[in-house]
């Protein structure tokens, strides 16, 4: 089996959830633009650093979005958003703080690390390069608010970075954060891993593919309402049988219907 942060971090969130989405095949549905926007941008930001033009890739790659009814949230809009990624890139230039030396290589990266039992565990980092100098795993974002800078040191506890640093072995690691809002802004945010918390990495991913092993896929809703997890999760319906909820959030993987029987296993 090939393992992802998205599915350790996913079972670590809710069992139930991980095995509707890794074994029975039902993925969430496309419909937030933030989303699928912030994939067109990161394509846009490839282009930068090929020396390409990035807001000419931008309009083209959000282009073919245009007439999709996507969820908008409040007062963003198609073309809003692609003004305001345009000013991104070009302040993203004018900073001029982050270096990738051999972008093909080097932007979009896999990296495979083998696991115990001859399992497999995969990422794409964004980027391996320079922030202001200093050579980091590279993570880039687009947001609609600024990500929080305090308590210093909050940044090494982001799980995904340290998963990042345990699969390049690579202590310091960058998130860039271009924040779309009134006046966007891009944040340079940085941290170290300690080779602590690289290894207790290592060990939560062997420990939780343990359980994923064992076939024992429990609900795990959070803590109680309003702060429930259940609310924002895509898998709500199924948990709840609403049929029209399954079908406004979910699409299911062609063929996964056979194996519907693993419903039977831990009702
Ligand atoms: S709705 Fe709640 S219990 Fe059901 S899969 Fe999602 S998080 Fe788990």
């Amino acid at each position: 089996m090939i393992y992802s942060h998205t599915q350790i971090s996913q079972f670590l969130r809710c069992p139930r959830s991980y095995r509707y989405r890794y074994l029975e095949g039902w993925r969430e549905r496309e419909t937030r633009a933030a989303m699928v926007f912030g994939r067109c941008f990161e394509t846009a930001l490839g282009a930068y650093f090929r020396r390409e033009d990035p807001s000419a890739v931008l309009f083209k790659e959000w282009g073919a979005y245009r007439d999709i009814p996507f969820e908008y949230k409040k007062g963003d809009s198609w073309d809003r958003m692609v003004h305001q990624g345009v000013h991104l890139l070009h302040h993203f230039a004018q900073d001029n703080r982050i270096q990738i030396r051999r972008p093909k290589k080097n932007l979009q990266v896999k990296m495979l690390r083998p696991l115990p039992n001859g399992n497999e565990f995969l990422a794409y980092i964004d980027a391996l390069g320079e922030l202001d100098g200093t050579h980091s795993v590279i993570d880039w974002k687009t947001t609609a608010s600024r990500y929080p800078e305090e308590p210093e040191g909050l940044l090494s506890l982001d799980p995904q970075l340290v998963c990042y640093s345990w699969i390049t072995g690579i202590p310091d690691v960058a998130v860039v954060v271009f924040v779309r809002k009134q006046q966007p802004e891009i944040q340079y945010l940085r941290t170290t891993i300690s080779e602590d918390q690289r290894q207790e990495y290592g060990r939560l991913v062997e420990t939780t593919i343990t359980q994923i092993e064992a076939g024992q896929f429990p609900s795990h809703s959070g803590i109680r309402f309003p702060q429930n997890g259940c609310v924002s999760c895509a898998h709500l319906g199924l948990c709840l049988n609403n049929q029209p909820l399954i079908e406004s959030k979910l699409i299911r993987r062609p063929g996964a219907e056979d194996l519907d029987w693993l419903a039977d296993l831990d009702d």
